[in-house]
């Protein structure tokens, strides 16, 4: 009758040693911060990008009307595609991809770039700032030395002016 009791104590005491041994341990391990400092540094929450194109520049045809759309990479340049068919193609034509997608945006996203700075050098943009483009995020610089640069240095970059685009949307909307 008692027999089952033994292995519950069993248990019990080692579930007990095992916590007194966490809580022994628990003061040399340091807090971790880095969690809430790099909420803090994203600030608010960045939208998703939206890729500028409907259609898929290899075929014309619209973008998801060949079942699931293809996503590539281009050298950090997101680019969709209508079927996996086009993948090979859509390589070989990186330029064609590069021109039409900064154009497009460009044309959407110019004219509320939320900075005024080279994101390189710091130098105020001129009127008429050099685009480059990261994943679907426009990045406008002053020199193509500038751009060399960003464009060496990867993605990061894209996420500070996508999170400035954040700031200046939730300042915009606290201001109605
Ligand atoms: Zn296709
Ligand atoms: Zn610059």
């Amino acid at each position: 009758m008692n027999q089952p009791v033994v292995p519950l104590l069993l248990t019990l005491v080692l579930a007990c040693g095992l916590r007194a041994q966490l809580t022994a341990e628990s003061p040399v391990v340091e807090p971790i911060v880095t969690a809430p400092d790099s909420a803090a540094i994203a600030g608010p929450a960045l939208e998703p990008e939206v890729y500028p194109l409907t259609h898929c520049l290899i075929t014309g045809a619209p973008l998801g009307s060949m079942g699931e759309v293809v996503q590539l990479d281009l050298h950090g340049l997101s680019v969709q595609l209508c079927c996996a068919h086009c993948d090979e193609e859509a390589r070989e034509r990186e330029d064609l991809f590069r021109k039409t997608i900064t154009k497009a945006l460009l044309k959407r996203d110019g004219p509320d770039y939320p900075l005024r700075d080279c994101l390189a050098c710091g130098q105020p943009l001129p009127r008429k700032p050099l685009p480059l483009v990261q994943g679907s995020t426009l990045l406008l610089v002053d020199t193509e030395a500038c751009a060399a640069r960003l464009a060496a240095e990867g993605g990061a970059w894209a996420q500070t002016v996508r999170a400035a685009q954040a700031a200046a949307r939730g300042a915009a909307s606290s201001n109605h």
